[in-house]
């Protein structure tokens, strides 16, 4: 796929974004919203009620409606607790289904059109998880239909050919394959141990799922990524033989990629109110010294593997910055070593949520201690920062493959027979990263990533051909 350089021409449109209502794919179709919205678009972007409630409450001080006129935040009933997203995997699904099925869209969509003088729907983008039945009301409303993959191609490739798998006898009927095994599932990916197919922690249910949801997306035509043609091309070609693929990423703030990371004027519909008192901090330390640690917004260590990387830490003699969720801290506080929060006052700072695109951005990071959630991945290459990988469920593995093997812009941290990231295991790949040869060559890989990145949704660039692609797509008329 090469795209060419195709003319638009765009009378405003209006589109309907709906996320997969948690934190790791509501911020990329956020991204996704106000790169639409710089191309004339009006956006309603619905959350379900228990997140849209979070969202208002984290970021009472930046109004929701003053951050364009252009985005209009709104809400569907989801009957969720405000911790119920963490009931995960088939339970999580099902009420996803239910709040934001095909009866609920159509309605919403039925209310828009009726407002005297408002914009009409001429689009749905739904994620690749709430895309469940939404192309019958596309048709219903003669409106175009696409879909937003938010993590790696290549983990969106593994669930779309796992069909063909099955058939072919590589992989058994309920997903779950009987011996540990390292073994490249598709030509076009790297070899990757059956204990690390994407689907695993949800069991044989969340591979029956995941095969639904490929049904539903041959049913759609478009499909777009958070991804840069040049970061997966081999599986993104193999991909566009079987639909339209717009890999248009990464889908990060403009704020941050023009350098001014201060002045961020977009708003990050942040569940949880990050700490902005952390930036003053790293202020105060030297240039490319600081660890940076956190495992997005669901993974959580155990009390073990918390007061081990606690002591890891402080081994380093390093400054870290380390984002602990109050749902975890609450019933870790106890693990760290006694003493820990006062002998590390000075060079170590903790937080309950971080600003992770101006942590990221800030010139004090060294490197960044991740559970390889793919924003967190594609934040970090974007900001040019190397990683450590500590995956800990669903994609992460891969995208750690990746990471590690493919790209060679991290390393990995390797557990014992007990799962556990010990202290030297850590405070070794630390030296190895930031001060060993091997860290060099590491840090080289990631500054051509960062600029291919940075470069690619510049005019010109493959992503930035993608999106025209895209937006050309989606505002044909449709019949
Ligand atoms: N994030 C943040 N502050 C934090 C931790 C995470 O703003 O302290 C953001 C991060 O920038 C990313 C998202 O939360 O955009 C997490 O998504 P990711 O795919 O990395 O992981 P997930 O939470 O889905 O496991």
């Amino acid at each position: 796929m090469s795209p060419s350089d195709p003319k638009i021409g765009i009378s405003q449109s209006h589109a309907i974004l709906i996320p997969l209502p948690i934190q790791g794919h509501i911020n990329p179709m956020m991204q996704l919203a106000w790169k639409l919205v710089s191309h004339g678009f009006l956006i309603t972007f619905v959350n379900t009620e228990t997140n849209h409630q979070r969202i208002i409450k984290a970021n009472k001080d930046q109004s929701l409606h003053d951050s364009s006129d252009m985005i209009r935040m709104v809400s569907v009933a989801d009957g969720l607790a405000p911790d119920d997203s963490h009931s995960f995997v088939v339970k999580f699904f099902a009420e996803v289904e239910n709040a934001l099925g095909p009866s609920v869209i159509d309605k919403l969509i039925r209310n828009i059109n009726e407002k005297e003088g408002d914009q009409k729907v001429s689009c749905i983008v739904a994620d690749v998880w709430t895309c469940f039945g939404l192309h019958t009301v596309a048709k219903l409303h003669h409106i175009s239909l696409a879909v937003f993959n938010t993590s790696l191609v290549s983990n969106f490739a593994i669930r779309y050919f796992s069909p063909k798998l099955v058939s072919l006898g590589i992989l058994p009927s309920d997903g779950i394959p009987k011996e540990d095994k390292t073994k490249k599932y598709l030509s076009s990916l790297p070899p990757l141990k059956s204990a690390h197919l994407p689907w695993l922690y949800g069991g044989e249910d969340m591979f029956r799922h995941a095969i639904r949801m490929v049904k539903e997306i041959n049913k759609i035509e478009w499909v777009i990524f958070n991804t840069f043609y040049e970061q997966e091309p081999v599986v993104l070609d193999e991909l566009s033989k079987e639909m339209s693929v717009f890999p248009i990423g990464p889908l990060i703030s403009p704020d941050f990629l023009d350098g001014d990371r201060n002045t961020e004027r977009r708003l990050v519909p942040s569940l949880l109110k990050p700490e902005a008192e952390c930036l003053e901090w790293l202020e105060k330390q030297a240039e490319q010294s600081v660890i940076y640690v956190s495992f997005g917004s669901y993974a959580a260590l155990n009390k073990l593997q918390m007061e081990e990387l606690s002591v890891a830490l402080e081994a380093t003699h390093r400054p870290f910055l380390w984002v602990v969720r109050s749902d975890t801290m609450d019933s870790c506080q106890s693990v760290f070593s006694p003493g820990f929060m006062e002998r590390i006052i000075d060079r170590g700072c903790i937080v309950s949520w971080a600003p992770q695109l101006r942590v990221l951005s800030h010139p004090a990071i060294a490197c960044f201690v991740t559970h390889c959630g793919w924003n967190s991945v594609q934040e970090s290459i974007t900001m040019g920062v190397p990683m450590l990988c500590w995956p800990y469920f669903a994609d992460q593995f891969l995208n750690s493959t990746y990471i590690v093997d493919v790209w060679k812009v991290g390393l990995a941290l390797n557990a014992n027979n007990n799962g556990l990231i010990e202290r030297e295991e850590f405070t070794k790949a630390i030296e190895r990263l930031l001060v060993a040869e091997e860290g060099t060559a590491i840090r080289e890989e990631m500054r051509k990533m960062n600029k291919i990145a940075r470069d690619t949704v510049k005019e010109g660039g493959s992503s930035s051909n993608n999106f025209k692609l895209f937006l050309n797509a989606i505002t044909k008329r449709v019949n």
